[in-house]
């Protein structure tokens, strides 16, 4: 989380100049100040195990961000923490059903498809991917780069879409040949996860 803050925070600009083009240019500004306020709850009393720390981000999350990332992020972190349930340590089976609970979460919120322009169109391709690689029985890092390298793709490939959600959808035809923001700060995340991971 410490990790994705600073991520955030190095990508704050672009993400809200994606954020510019076909929304209203607050989406940096947004998820740094709730992985902001996350490092800071964390340095304050971190949780001892993993569904802890992902239940601490959820309500950060959702009460910190605020716009339609927030509570998508916040029951994406919600899902994934009851997935894990007090396990001490998630291996590639767990993060994997972690990732396939937080995109149900985002799709039970937002009701976005696959090729709606949105966060989902990172992270559907990044569950599977991951499903596919904990079958396999790949490892952690393996498992995670699997599922960032797909979460990118899926990002790219929103340049092309038309926006059927959120407030890009506002501008139907017109958000053709822009990136969706939550695309990116989806796949910026899986490609943190998936850095720290391979430590
Ligand atoms: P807001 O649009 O309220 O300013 P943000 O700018 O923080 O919120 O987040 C915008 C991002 O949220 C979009 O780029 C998109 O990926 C995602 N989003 C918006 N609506 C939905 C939805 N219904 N389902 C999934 N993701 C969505
Ligand atoms: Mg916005
Ligand atoms: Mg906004």
């Amino acid at each position: 989380m410490r990790a994705a803050s600073q991520v955030l925070e190095e990508h704050r600009v672009e993400l809200s100049t994606l954020d510019r083009e076909i929304g209203d240019g607050d989406h940096g500004e947004n998820m740094n100040r709730g992985f902001g306020a996350l490092v800071t709850a964390l340095e304050r009393d971190a949780p001892d195990s993993p569904g802890g720390v992902l239940k601490l981000a959820a309500t950060t999350l959702i009460s910190k961000v605020g716009g339609a990332a927030g509570p998508l992020y916040g029951t994406a972190f919600l899902r994934a923490a009851t997935a894990v349930k007090d396990a001490a340590e998630l291996d590639a089976d767990l993060v994997a059903k972690a990732l396939r609970a937080a995109l149900d979460g985002v799709v039970a919120r937002g009701k976005a498809e696959l090729g709606d322009k949105t966060m989902v169109d990172a992270l559907l391709p990044a569950v599977r991917a991951a499903e596919e690689a904990a079958g396999r029985g790949e490892d952690v890092p393996t498992l995670l780069k699997a599922a960032a390298e797909a979460a990118a793709e899926g990002a790219d490939s929103t340049v092309l879409l038309v926006a059927r959600k959120g407030r890009a959808s506002y501008l139907g035809e017109r958000s053709v040949g822009h990136l969706d923001p939550g695309a990116r700060s989806t796949s910026l995340l899986l490609r943190t996860f998936a850095d720290v991971a391979s430590g």
